[in-house]
């Protein structure tokens, strides 16, 4: 066995760790990283190295983590992967997502094989040898990259991200220093009572990176303001590193896909670049503006639109990320702003839907796991579908919209999943038949990427404009077949199948301007450059929807005719 695999010359390695506090923005700076140095012309890899002990953040809550993001190989993977993703144009594979549960698995695994002939296992050089594997397998995936950007999770001076930080240490040894820089993320917080930004706890993140033997080339200062020079020359003075290499990091006034051009105002990619040598003269220049006319669409809305998302989980701001920002990808592709209704499925009521809904232009129920909230998805539902709002479900989105339909408009009432009600007597939507015996928990979904057959003259097919689609999938029921020809002889159809397993992907609703549920994810393949042709359509009709109800008496009335003669056809 190769105990260090090796690189090729060509790669230069970037490491991003942060300090101070979490949640400073390192996913999005490291994702704004990637994108300037693509946009001049560089390929680049990314990839987040997680130091929890858990395997992947498959099995925590949402409370815990956030989203889960879905690779198309059927990883899951932490949810700066979707930043990357939305930034970037770098291959993201299960390769790009490391826990240190997965470096014990594999270290393990190798002892118990006795392939360590005799000696004792040890975190110096098993762990970090394992580490920095990981790391070279990214830069050798792709023979055409010419960067690895290499994100640490958690803040140094945790206990459990030292192997981490030891094997990147030992990373530059191995590489040498014209392969190897270090970006250190920090806070420079103001004091209110003081009202003058504070560097000492960026002196002392510092000094912890320094006890490690790591010296950053780069320091990130996360501050409410531009860092006026004095003060970035104290940072420097303290902490080792050239005046220039102190950027600053603001929030961004409108849109956080300002970031990139942040962080080039301040030159973060050109001070990567001084580091590896480039010279201003040698420093390839800016080869594609798309994503300057992208924020500038963005900066530029013609109106705006208010879409509901009804969920367990609203009241985090990352557990539906993806979603929100696929949304927001839809916004730009008709160049409006997408305000979000983010309302907890547990507080909807048959007697508040009205006052809750009334001013949105479109509903979305996203994916989610376990009963609670579920009632509220299906008063959701039932009003986009009687009040001719359109309507987008993901996954759990598509299962409630089925659920709602036998209820209310084929009349079994007592019509669930066997998710929620294992005894149910119309077991619409049920496990899929290989998920039934499996006990173990992590990774064990239909989980990545899967083919669907669309079907021609539906919606979703005018939207991609092609028959054979790839998305990716994350759950463990499914439509039950034997309800599909009743499902459709009433109106809602199957307009997308997974042809090998015979698995329905895509209803839509027949009579109604925008009513589509999706077994799989969009969200985890839109970007900002690409919009998503679903959240493209679904935004269209939302659009659509806005005008029509600002159309003095038009919209209400439509509405209301739409309405009656649902109800006169549910009677009969
Ligand atoms: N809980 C449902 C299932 O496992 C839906 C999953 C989801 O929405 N991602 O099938």
């Amino acid at each position: 066995m190769k105990e260090i695999e090796e690189s090729s010359s060509k790669v230069r390695y970037i490491f991003v760790t942060g300090g101070v506090a979490s949640s400073l923005g390192k996913g999005i700076a490291v994702a704004s990283l990637g994108n300037l140095l693509e946009s001049r012309g560089f390929k680049v890899a990314l990839m987040k190295m997680d130091p929890y002990i858990n395997v992947d953040p498959g099995t925590m809550s949402p409370f815990q983590h956030g989203e889960v993001y879905v690779t198309r190989d059927g990883a899951e993977t932490d949810l700066d992967l979707g930043y990357y993703n939305r930034y970037t144009n770098s291959k993201l594979t299960r390769l790009n997502s490391v826990s240190t549960g997965q470096i014990y698995e594999a270290v393990i695994k190798r002892e118990r094989r006795g392939d360590y002939l005799g000696r004792t296992v040890q975190v110096i050089p098993h762990i970090t040898n394992e580490i920095k594997n990981r790391i070279y397998r990214v830069g050798n995936h792709d023979m055409d990259v010419d960067f690895v950007i290499i994100e640490i999770g958690g803040t140094v001076g945790d206990i459990e991200s030292v192997p981490f930080l030891e094997a990147i240490r030992q990373f530059r040894q191995d590489q040498g220093r014209n392969h190897v820089i270090y970006v250190h993320l920090t806070l420079v917080p103001t004091i209110s009572a003081a009202g003058e930004p504070k560097t000492k706890p960026t002196q002392h993140s510092v000094k912890e990176l320094l006890k490690l033997g790591i010296q950053p080339n780069i320091l990130i200062c996360r501050t409410q303001n531009v860092l006026p020079r004095e003060l970035k020359s104290k940072i420097s003075l303290f902490c080792n590193v050239l005046e220039e290499d102190v950027i600053s990091s603001v929030d961004v006034e409108h849109s956080i896909y300002e970031a990139p051009l942040m962080y080039r105002s301040e030159k973060f990619d050109e001070r990567i670049l001084f580091h590896f040598g480039f010279t201003p003269e040698t420093m390839p220049a800016l080869k594609d503006d798309s994503w300057d006319r992208i924020v500038k669409r963005i900066l530029e809305p013609r109106r705006s639109i208010t879409i509901a998302v009804a969920g367990k989980y609203v009241s985090l701001q990352d557990a539906y990320r993806s979603v929100y920002e696929g949304l927001m990808h839809g916004g730009i592709a008709h160049q409006v702003e997408v305000h979000f209704l983010k309302i907890d499925s547990e507080n909807i009521q048959a007697e508040n839907l009205d006052e809750i809904f009334h001013d949105v232009d479109g509903i979305l129920v996203p994916g989610g796991f376990g009963e609670r909230g579920v009632d509220g998805k299906l008063l959701s539902i039932q009003y986009a579908r009687e009040n001719q709002v359109p309507y987008f479900g993901i996954c759990l989105g598509l299962q409630t919209a089925v659920i709602e339909f036998f209820r209310n408009v084929i009349g079994l009432k007592e019509a669930h999943s066997t998710e929620f009600a294992p005894e149910t007597p119309h077991p619409v939507i049920t496990m899929l038949e290989n998920q039934v015996s499996i006990t173990d928990f992590g990774g064990t979904m239909r989980l990545g990427e899967y083919p669907c057959t669309l079907r021609e003259g539906t919606l979703v097919h005018k939207a991609y404009q092609d028959t054979h689609i790839l998305e990716r999938h994350r759950h463990r029921y499914e439509l039950n077949s034997q309800y599909v020809e009743q499902m459709e002889a009433n109106g809602l159809i199957v307009a997308g199948r997974y042809m090998e397993g015979d698995l329905v992907e895509i209803v839509e609703l027949k009579d109604h301007p925008w009513f589509v549920g999706t077994q799989f994810h969009p969200e985890f393949i839109s970007k900002p450059t690409n919009p998503h042709p679903l959240f493209r359509d679904f935004i269209g009709a939302a659009v659509a929807y806005a005008e029509a109800k600002a159309l003095p008496g038009k919209g209400k009335k439509s509405r209301e005719i739409v309405k009656e003669s649902k109800e006169t056809k549910s009677n009969s």
